[in-house]
């Protein structure tokens, strides 16, 4: 049957909202038809080479033909079942998985639908975990400024309280205690101040703080920041003299993306809980983890409850857990660190003659990460547009032009989404 897509991209723009989006919608929503490898097919028939690996997610591409298998045999077998009191191989397979890859000494996962919930539950169990120890005062939490950390109400109290997309929500959020922004760039000297500024907030306020939560290495929606390893080192060493937990957030940087299998590895640490989600299942499936050290499971449950208070209904589905297995041994299994050096060393030569260009405040990459950023916070929706009819799909955002492709992308494709975003900036700064 023939798809009458005017009518219902007419009845999306009516009654869909789309993220942080107006209703009705404003902005022009593309259909689309299908999608493979980095290959969007749009309902126009038009095809766009994919920069956005669908929010740092489809690590993959889209559609892979093994993952699609194990999806298949998981659904002909049982797409679900609630997990209080029961359980099922994916899960375990899933979480053997996740204890041996994660940084050492995080031995106990905890599954959950979005990362969002899985940055709750790690406030969540940091809280319980001063509550069982009778601190309930260590209640606060640190953390950097630039974060992003969800869109829900206990994690948006830890998004950037300025920049984020959270601030009229300021006067209901909880109140915690933000220090600066790690000084950028990864492999740059640096003068420390941002770890004594750091510092100082914490050794004035840890008897109230239950834990510090940062994004390692990579601040990705608060602004597409990379920082140093040894910041990281430095904060962690902190956090244990000032008797506070370390939440790591990987959502986006989990599973290979910045060269790294996680970005804690940088900086050779553990921390006591770490969030996954987004690339889990190689983007097919929502689902997310967080991972607990046994230190803080057991503290918990030598507390009065006793229970860690959480259980969404659709915890551990199987079939984002066996696809979440299926995407990580197929990671495993392919050449994933020198496809994420492969992308770099191209980025890197694309995307650094935009440098020093007017209008443009600097281009930055790290692994699969190429971020562009400008003077101007407003160029973004035409530069979007451009770069479709260039045949690429970017969704930049402020003064980000950025694109995080998939590690698998081939090399003439890489090429192509290159050319268009770069041509793309360019014919909106009106630049040569
Ligand atoms: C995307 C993201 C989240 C939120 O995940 P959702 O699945 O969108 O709820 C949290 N933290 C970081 C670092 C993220 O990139």
């Amino acid at each position: 049957m023939q798809t009458n897509w005017p009518e219902l991209l007419q009845f999306d723009q009516q009654h869909i909202w789309h993220p942080y989006a107006k209703m009705p919608s404003l902005a022009t929503i593309i259909g689309v038809q299908k999608t493979e490898g980095s290959i969007i097919t749009l309902a126009n028939n038009q095809t766009l080479i994919d920069g956005m690996s669908s929010w740092w997610a489809c690590i993959h591409g889209y559609n892979h033909p093994v993952i699609k298998q194990a999806m298949h045999a998981q659904i002909e077998q049982m797409p679900h079942i609630m997990f209080g009191g029961l359980t099922h191989q994916p899960a375990i397979e899933l979480a053997q998985r996740l204890v041996k890859l994660t940084p050492n000494g995080l031995d106990k996962v905890f599954f959950s639908d979005s990362g969002s919930v899985a940055m709750e539950v790690a406030i969540k169990m940091a809280l319980q975990y001063w509550i069982s120890l009778n601190k309930p005062q260590k209640k606060h939490l640190l953390t950097v400024r630039n974060g992003y950390h969800g869109d829900t109400f206990a994690t948006m109290a830890v998004c950037d309280p300025d920049n984020g997309m959270h601030a009229m929500f300021n006067n209901t959020l909880t109140q915690h205690y933000f220090a600066p922004a790690p000084q950028m760039g990864f492999d740059k000297a640096s003068d420390n101040q941002d770890i004594k500024a750091f510092e100082a907030l914490l050794s004035q306020h840890h008897q109230t703080i239950a834990a510090v939560a940062i994004e390692p290495i990579v601040q990705g929606a608060g602004g597409m920041r990379f920082y140093r390893p040894d910041y990281l080192t430095q904060l962690n060493q902190l956090c244990q003299k000032y008797n506070v937990l370390l939440i790591a957030d990987e959502i986006a940087t989990g599973f290979g993306r910045t060269g790294r299998l996680f970005a804690c590895e940088w900086a050779n640490i553990t921390p006591d809980i770490l969030c996954l989600g987004k690339a889990l299942t190689g983007g097919n499936l929502t689902l997310a983890a967080t991972l607990a050290t046994t230190n803080v499971s057991q503290t918990i449950s030598q507390g009065s409850s006793g229970l860690l208070m959480h259980g969404p209904t659709f915890m551990a589905n199987p079939l984002a857990c066996a696809t979440a297995v299926a995407s990580i041994d197929l990671l495993l299994s392919s050449p994933w660190k020198q496809n994420i050096q492969r992308i770099e060393k191209h980025l890197i030569h694309a995307l650094q003659p935009l440098n020093d260009q007017p209008g443009i405040k600097e281009s930055r990459v790290l692994g699969a990460i190429g971020v562009i950023e400008l003077e101007q916070a407003d160029l973004g929706e035409e530069i979007q547009k451009v770069a479709v009819q260039e045949g690429v799909w970017l969704r930049p955002f402020g003064k980000l032009i950025y694109t995080m492709p998939a590690y698998n992308i081939p090399q003439t494709q890489l090429q192509q989404l290159t050319d268009g975003m770069v041509s793309a900036i360019k014919t909106v700064l009106s630049l040569k």
